[in-house]
């Protein structure tokens, strides 16, 4: 099984071949932010893994093998980060923690997180209880408001700031 730090580099390589068809050591050093040195440390490791193809003075590309994990987990990483900005966190805090927490969640959660942001993204179009949870966050009030009594709604009724 690749370890944190390999997905991290593969997910990093994946998308420095998406740009250019091949990643180098000093583009992931620059995306990664880590030494040239311990990136051809990994390069090497992750040739012997074989989830790399690596030529010391040409560029890395995947092997299939390479290539299923990258691509599981940057679909897992946007995934985390449209729930974390679901949720309302600030888009450089829900890219960190999703590169953390796209190592260690079990299928299950991940499977439930995925259908709850596509229910939030795509069936349901006007997410009431969603701009309550807002409504909740910045004020601490929770407020219930049900088709009756939603012109009463601070969020939602005719004398709430929005009117939907
Ligand atoms: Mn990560």
């Amino acid at each position: 099984m690749a370890t944190e730090r390999s997905e991290d580099y593969l997910e990093a390589i994946d998308s420095i071949i998406g740009l250019k068809g091949y990643a180098r050591v000093k583009d992931v050093s620059e995306i990664l932010g880590v030494g040239p040195s311990s990136v051809t440390e990994m390069f090497q490791k992750l040739s012997e893994d074989g989830y790399i193809n690596y030529e010391k003075y040409g560029g890395a590309t995947l092997t299939s093998k390479g290539k299923k994990i990258a691509k599981n987990t940057r679909k897992k990483h946007q995934m985390l980060q449209d729930f974390l900005l679901i949720l309302g966190v600030d888009d450089k805090i829900a890219d960190m923690d999703a590169c953390r927490v796209e190592h260690v969640l079990n299928p299950e959660t991940l499977d439930r997180l995925t259908k709850f942001v596509e229910f939030v993204q795509i069936k349901e179009k006007e997410p009431r209880w969603l701009e309550h949870f807002n409504y909740y966050y910045e004020t601490g009030r929770y407020v219930e408001c049900t088709r009756d009594t939603s012109d009463e709604c601070p969020v939602h009724g005719k004398k709430g700031n929005k009117s939907k």
